[in-house]
């Protein structure tokens, strides 16, 4: 039974709770809604999207291994695993929800030649995925909702902003970059050693560009275009710092990068739309201790999932499984 209220509940007294609500949060509820151990168990999610928004619905949301390979680092082997645990729910979900595409990898050789190699890559609607995630669990475990900012973590209480208190052995923090502002409360060296890194980008509406959804990396700047929606977006922006707000110079650039790449490359056939006609998106990535997200124990009844940066969309599904290991 799922409930939404808090009236259902005499106590404030839960089995679980789970800080935060975006893709972090969502990946850990699917697991622990596959095994019995969380069945009939009380589960308390804390999340408060207007006042923290969640990166995961303001995000490109593309999922690619661009070239990343399994026994060069120790990063990167996560990066490999995470992917392929993300690619085989992938595969299974309608592309509605997650469209199958090719990243083409642009580079400029010492002479200045544009070099194109070829990736396989998921491009992500994320409200959706959200929501195909939600649907997945929300019959099998027994969730309580609750819109209020969690202001304080101690000894296995959260306290909230609207001064209510709630209790449990066992609580979960997946709250984004905005965990950095609890971090007095959890002290992880990993939490502490973490940064905002805000990245901006533009999207076009109705644009044209054929039935097959793809997408372009161009060092660090990116062009995806979702065919079953017609958007094209173009970013993001990395700026190390907690500003809700874009960086429109870079943005502007990166948009003058693939206008100059697809007049080379495409000629005619993709023509790009007017610069003003994009609407500006900000989300504010959590990028952890050596590019490395944390998913553990970090004292008694404490766990966190965090520092998922850029590998948001596939991480998870890793720390997912690892988090529920624990509980
Ligand atoms: C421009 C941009 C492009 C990106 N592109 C990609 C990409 O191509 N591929 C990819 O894999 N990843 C990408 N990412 C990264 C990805 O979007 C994020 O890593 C991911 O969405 C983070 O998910 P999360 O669940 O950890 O955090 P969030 O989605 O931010 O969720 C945090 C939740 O915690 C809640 N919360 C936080 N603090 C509190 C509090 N004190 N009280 C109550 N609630 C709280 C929030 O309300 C929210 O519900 C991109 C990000 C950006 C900004």
């Amino acid at each position: 039974m799922v409930t939404r209220s808090k009236s259902s509940h005499n106590f404030n007294k839960f089995d679980f709770i789970v800080v935060g609500y975006g893709i972090a949060a969502r990946c850990l509820l699917r697991e622990m809604a596959k095994d019995a151990k969380f069945q009939n168990k009380n589960i308390l999610v804390l999340s408060k999207n207007s006042f923290f928004h969640s990166c995961s619905t303001h995000t490109t949301s593309v999922v690619c291994l661009s070239g990343i390979e399994r026994g060069i680092s120790p990063l990167g082997d996560l990066i490999v695993d995470s992917y392929d645990l993300a690619k085989e729910y992938y595969e299974s979900l309608d592309s509605s929800i997650v469209e199958r595409a090719v990243q083409f990898q642009v580079k400029n050789d010492d002479q200045g030649r544009v070099s194109i190699s070829e990736n396989k890559a998921y491009i992500i609607h994320p409200e959706r995925l959200l929501a195909q995630l939600e649907h997945e669990y929300m019959g099998n475990l027994n969730i309580t909702f609750i819109d209020d900012v969690v202001a304080k973590i101690e000894n296995g209480a959260v306290h909230t902003l609207n001064n209510e208190c709630y209790n449990s052995d066992r609580i979960i923090v997946a709250a984004g970059a905005w965990s950095n502002f609890l971090q007095k409360d959890i002290s992880c060296d990993d939490l502490n050693r973490s940064k905002f890194v805000s990245g901006s980008y533009l999207t076009f509406s109705n644009i044209d560009f054929g039935n097959e959804a793809f997408t372009y990396a161009y060092g660090h700047f990116n062009i995806v275009y979702r065919a079953t929606t017609h958007e094209l977006l173009i970013g993001g922006t990395t700026v190390k710092e907690n500003i809700e707000a874009p960086s429109v110079s870079e943005l502007e650039e990166q948009y003058k990068t693939f206008e100059n790449l697809f007049k080379e490359i495409h000629h005619d056939k993709f023509v790009m739309p007017e610069f003003s006609k994009g609407k500006i998106t900000t989300g504010m990535r959590h990028k952890g201790r050596k590019r490395t997200p944390f998913f553990g124990q970090v004292s008694e009844g404490l766990y966190l999932m965090s520092g998922l940066y850029k590998n948001g969309f596939s991480f998870p599904f890793y720390g997912a499984k690892k988090i529920t290991s624990l509980l």
